[in-house]
Parts: structure tokens; C-alpha cells; sequence
């Protein structure tokens, strides 16, 4: 039975990243709040029923959008819309600054964080995909320290990451892409909620007219987001012309064997919008690449 209301829970409120941690450590079941525009909704439908919440709101410093190393450091509790809007983001990696606006609503982006948003691991999310094909790293810390965590060994199934109990995410790092890269997001929103059903991020490096690197991976087509491999090393050595990309996209599904369907869309319908989807972002990410 549905309900609107989540079931008793006691709240705190941590002014230190060592008081959470001790929280988290201590308290029995647990569990960190940054936006709640996912952990509550899912505490309203009795799907989730931690018995203490540690608000990380209060903690200075981990909303923080940085350089680092030529690339980016986004803290946990950067939300959406300060990525979208970031000039910093928007000049390193635009593809993160775009990926960040097409979240959800205002208010979804007004509330909701990367760190959130990457330790939730919803399928249907959209940073998880875009992260995964820009290879991106995800610093945590818990009772044992801090530890980076490659975000291909992040996620490991829906709702489930490589994160320890009590573990917290600090940080997300974004490296810096080579000159003549290009890397693009796009998605099939959902009609309602605008989670995509499915999204890809594709990321090529071009030389001399002929790709170098590429990186394809989708995303809301399977229980995590995937490489999908094959298409992308049909795009090595290629210029790029649509008939090269055409057959290279084509190649997609044979990273989807076990593709999801729902009420909302087939797994075969799935497959078919991944293959549409990487079509259309490795044009765009070639001439982003080359121009
Ligand atoms: P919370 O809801 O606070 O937490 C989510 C989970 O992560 C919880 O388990 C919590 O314990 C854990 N957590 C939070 N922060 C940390 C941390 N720093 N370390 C460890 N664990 C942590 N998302 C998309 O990608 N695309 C969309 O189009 C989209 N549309 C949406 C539409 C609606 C109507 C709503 C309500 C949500 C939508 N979302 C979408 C999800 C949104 O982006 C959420 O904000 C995000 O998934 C979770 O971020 P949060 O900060 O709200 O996390």
C-alpha cells in the first residue's frame, strides 16, 4: 500500500564532516541527507526506512566547484543548478554544465546534488552515465579515512555503489580532456519526471581528421551505465561522417544483452533508443571534437 508518509525517524544535524562520520558510524541504520529529492520520496513510499537521518547541510566547504589538476573538483554538495551555472564547469567541461540542466526541474536542481545523485545510483540518473564516459573519480571518506574510488568501479547495481556503510561521498573529479576532444549527453527524458530512459554520453578525441579515442556509454538502458565497447572502437580511426557513425551506433545493442523494460518503454524500444541516442551524441561530440 501506498502511503505519503514516511515512517518515524530521528533527525540530525552535524556541523563537521568527522561529526557525520561518527554519526553514520554509530547510529543504527543510518543515513545521509543532501538534497532529499530522492532519499525522501523513497522514505514516503516506505521503500527506504533509515532510523536517523544525518543532514549533511550544515557541513561548510562541501558544496565547493574548483580546479583541479586541469580538470574539475565538484564537492558532494554542489547542487545541479550551481553546476549548471558554474562559468568554471561551463569553460573546463560544458558537457557536465549542459548534462546538469537537463536534470529534472528548477526545484529538483535547486535541491539535488552530485553526491546525492551519484550515491543514490538510480539507473534512470543522468550524471552517473556522463561520469562513467568521462571517466571521472569519486573521493569518500568514512571511519577508515578518505579513498578515491575509479567511477567504473562505482557502480555496481540499481541503487548500489561501491560506498561502505557510513561511507560518504566528498567529492567528484572530473580530469581535464585533451584538446580536439569533444564529448556530448543526450537523452530521451521521461515525459514526467524528466529522468532519462535512456541517456548517452559519448567522448571523442580527434586527430588529423581521424578519431583517436572515443568513449561511448549508456545509460537507463540496463541496471547500471555501461561501455558500450564495441560501438566504440568501430569509431576508431574514423572522420566521422554519418555513414561511419551510423554503422559504428549500430553496434551498440551488443553491449545490451540484458536491456530492462518497464510499463514505459521495452527493453527492445530501450535498445533501439540507445542505438538512435549514440547516433546523434557521436555526431555531436565529433563536431565539437573538430571545431
Ligand atoms: P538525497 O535524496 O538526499 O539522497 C539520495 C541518496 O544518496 C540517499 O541514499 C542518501 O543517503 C545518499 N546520499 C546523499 N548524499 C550523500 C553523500 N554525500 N554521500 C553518501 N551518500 C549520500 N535525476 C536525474 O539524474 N535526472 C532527472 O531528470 C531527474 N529528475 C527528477 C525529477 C524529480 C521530480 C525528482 C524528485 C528527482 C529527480 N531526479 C533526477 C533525482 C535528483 O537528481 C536527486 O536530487 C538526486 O538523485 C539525489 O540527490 P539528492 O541530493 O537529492 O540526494
Amino acid at each position: 500500500m501506498y502511503t505519503m508518509r514516511p515512517a518515524e525517524f530521528d533527525y540530525r544535524h552535524p556541523a563537521t564532516l568527522a561529526e557525520a562520520v561518527s554519526m553514520l558510524t554509530e547510529l543504527e541504520e543510518a543515513r545521509p541527507l543532501a538534497g532529499g529529492h530522492s532519499l525522501l520520496p523513497m522514505m514516503k513510499l516506505r521503500l527506504s526506512t533509515p532510523e536517523a537521518l544525518v543532514d549533511l547541510g550544515g557541513i561548510a566547504g562541501l558544496d565547493g566547484i574548483a580546479e583541479d589538476d586541469g580538470g574539475l573538483r565538484i564537492g558532494a554538495l554542489a547542487t545541479h543548478a550551481s553546476v549548471a551555472d558554474s562559468e568554471l564547469v561551463q569553460a573546463r567541461c560544458p558537457v557536465l554544465a549542459e548534462t546538469a540542466a537537463l536534470i529534472g526541474d528548477l526545484q529538483v536542481r535547486n535541491r539535488g546534488t552530485i553526491g546525492g545523485s551519484v550515491a543514490h545510483a538510480d539507473p534512470a540518473a543522468d550524471y552517473p552515465t556522463l561520469l562513467k564516459a568521462l571517466g571521472a573519480v569519486i573521493s569518500a571518506v568514512g571511519r577508515d579515512g578518505e579513498r578515491e574510488i575509479a567511477v567504473d568501479e562505482f557502480f555496481i547495481d540499481v541503487f548500489t555503489t561501491a560506498l561502505q556503510p557510513g561511507e560518504l561521498v566528498l567529492s567528484v573529479r572530473v580530469p581535464s580532456t585533451p584538446t580536439g576532444t569533444g564529448a556530448v549527453y543526450v537523452k530521451h527524458r521521461h515525459p514526467a519526471s524528466s529522468y532519462a530512459v535512456v541517456g548517452v554520453a559519448a567522448v571523442v578525441s580527434v586527430e588529423e581528421a581521424a578519431c583517436t579515442r572515443a568513449q561511448l556509454t549508456i545509460g537507463g538502458a540496463v541496471r547500471t551505465p555501461v561501455h558500450a565497447t564495441a560501438a566504440a572502437e568501430a569509431l576508431l580511426g574514423v572522420s566521422g561522417s554519418e555513414e561511419e557513425i551510423t554503422d559504428a551506433a549500430g553496434r551498440v545493442a551488443e553491449s545490451l544483452p540484458d536491456a530492462l523494460g518497464d510499463l514505459y518503454a521495452s527493453a527492445e524500444y530501450r535498445v533501439h533508443l540507445a542505438t538512435v541516442l549514440a547516433k546523434r551524441a557521436c555526431l555531436a561530440a565529433f563536431e565539437r571534437a573538430s571545431s
